[in-house]
């Protein structure tokens, strides 16, 4: 006897799309069917025209707590990212209090949001200038990459200097470590940054100016040589240009270990979203033309950007007000919700791209590069059984009271399309269904990097 049963569905992997129904018991996949054979089952799922896809795994998200809950909580993101089809959520180590630089904050931290997540998480270590000595010992519990910058987040988020990173990356590839980056060159950044206010050019397009292509590209090319050379495994966050996309393509041809990014708001949006409707389509790096966007998405489809990530990243309402300037206002779109929906009617409606492209940049190939594929990304019998229902019909509406998030604004809101999540099982649970959480009781657990 079957726990859950969901009949007749387009299964959706990272290579095809095949017709059966999918059996789970005791919180993992046990069984797929291709057959209409009679089958006991305690529940019944028609999945009849809809797609069934592994859960999704967003690998770079921003859910602040400890320390940060007036701008995201892990309760409500989570409930969010649920509602979205994501079963694991990869979180991020900076917004964060203190940031996760060491084995006891991992510990802390995991005590702290162990019983508010509504889906299964992953914790990013951090990779800052007083902790090279404590990447070992976080690897140890579990931490499946390690994040840095080149300019400075917040005082307890130092950036590395190129020195820096090289031997952070000597001491990562001992243990097969994966160190990710936001590529940005400082110099560039802060020398344009201080020049406009100085200049007083404090406009919209001034903050596009102040963080042009190339800063994003010297940054990318350092990591590249950094990689070749200490031969460690590298991750670049959110690339945003077709320019920086080509770069990585040509790393990786010349074998290169290295894997990319992008986010939903990168192939959506462009500038002219910015220049028009200000702080809450601000992020960095910005939102480039829309002749870069058309670009972007190709370096996804040959598998140059490896996945697609929300970089969800909110804050409360009055940091996104351009009330003290554009360059003061909080940078960073809130998206963990409605990733799965605007790239199906991005890529699938809208681009005529099979649905199996999000299967892989959204679910097997986060889980296969920050090394928690054993369980999760697939379809596989043994898998966790973390499943995602698609009905490719049902039209939306983004508004702000369909978000689950703490403060409901994002970019995202009065965009519209077809493609709507319905029904997401975590570990063999339903935990949400047409739009609601249906599961009261949080049970999301840390998954940790295979060792
Ligand atoms: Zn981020």
């Amino acid at each position: 006897m079957f726990d859950i049963l969901i009949k007749n569905a387009n299964l959706v992997t990272s290579e095809k799309i095949k017709l059966g129904s999918l059996a789970i018991k005791d919180g993992k996949i046990i069984d797929i069917l291709f057959d209409n054979c009679e089958v006991n089952s305690k529940i019944i799922i028609d999945g009849t025209g809809k797609y069934l896809f592994p859960g999704l795994i967003d690998a770079h998200a921003h859910l602040n707590e400890p320390g940060f809950t007036t701008r995201e909580d892990f309760y409500h993101g989570t409930r969010a990212a649920a509602v979205g089809g994501v079963t694991t959520v990869i979180d991020m180590p900076m917004q964060n209090e203190p940031a996760l630089y060491s084995k006891d904050i991992f510990l802390s931290k995991e005590a702290c949001v162990s019983s508010k997540a509504y889906i299964d998480y992953s914790f990013y270590g951090a990779l800052v200038t007083y902790n090279l000595n404590n990447l070992e010992e976080l690897n140890s519990c579990g931490t499946v990459a390690f994040k840095s910058f080149f300019a400075p987040v917040s005082p307890d988020y130092t950036p590395l200097n190129t020195g820096e990173i090289r031997t952070a990356l000597s001491i990562i590839r001992k243990f097969d470590g994966l160190a990710s980056f936001h590529c940005e060159d400082y110099n560039i950044i802060t020398y344009e940054q201080n020049k406009a206010i100085k200049e007083s050019r404090l406009g919209r397009r001034d903050f596009l100016n102040s963080r042009p292509v190339v800063a994003e590209l010297i940054a990318v090319k350092n990591i590249i040589e950094l990689s070749k050379e200490q031969d460690c495994r590298v991750h670049i966050c959110h690339v945003s240009h077709p320019v920086v996309a080509e770069e990585i393509k040509k790393a990786k041809i010349d074998g290169v270990r290295i894997t990319a990014e992008t986010c939903p708001h990168y192939l959506i949006f462009d500038e002219n979203d910015f220049l028009a409707k200000g702080a809450i389509f601000k992020c960095a790096p910005p939102l480039r033309t829309s002749k870069d966007k058309e670009k972007l998405i190709d370096y996804v489809c040959d598998g140059t950007i490896d996945m697609i990530v929300s970089d969800h990243s909110p804050c409360a309402p009055e940091e996104k007000s351009e009330d003290m300037g554009i360059f003061n206002a909080w940078g960073g779109i809130s998206g963990i919700q409605t990733g799965l929906q605007t790239m199906y009617d991005y890529l699938v409606v809208k681009k005529g791209i099979s649905p199996s492209l999000i299967s892989k940049v959204m679910s097997t190939n986060p889980a296969k590069h920050f090394g928690i594929d054993k369980k999760k990304g697939s379809l596989k019998i043994g898998a966790d059984a973390d499943i995602v229902l698609l009905d490719p019909n049902k039209e939306w509406n983004i508004t702000c009271d369909s978000l689950k998030y703490l403060n409901k604004q994002s970019a995202f809101v009065g965009l519209e399309g077809t493609g709507l999540p319905v029904l997401t099982i975590l570990r063999g649970k339903i935990i949400s269904e047409n739009g609601c959480i249906t599961k009261n009781t949080p049970y999301g657990q840390l998954i940790k990097r295979k060792l």
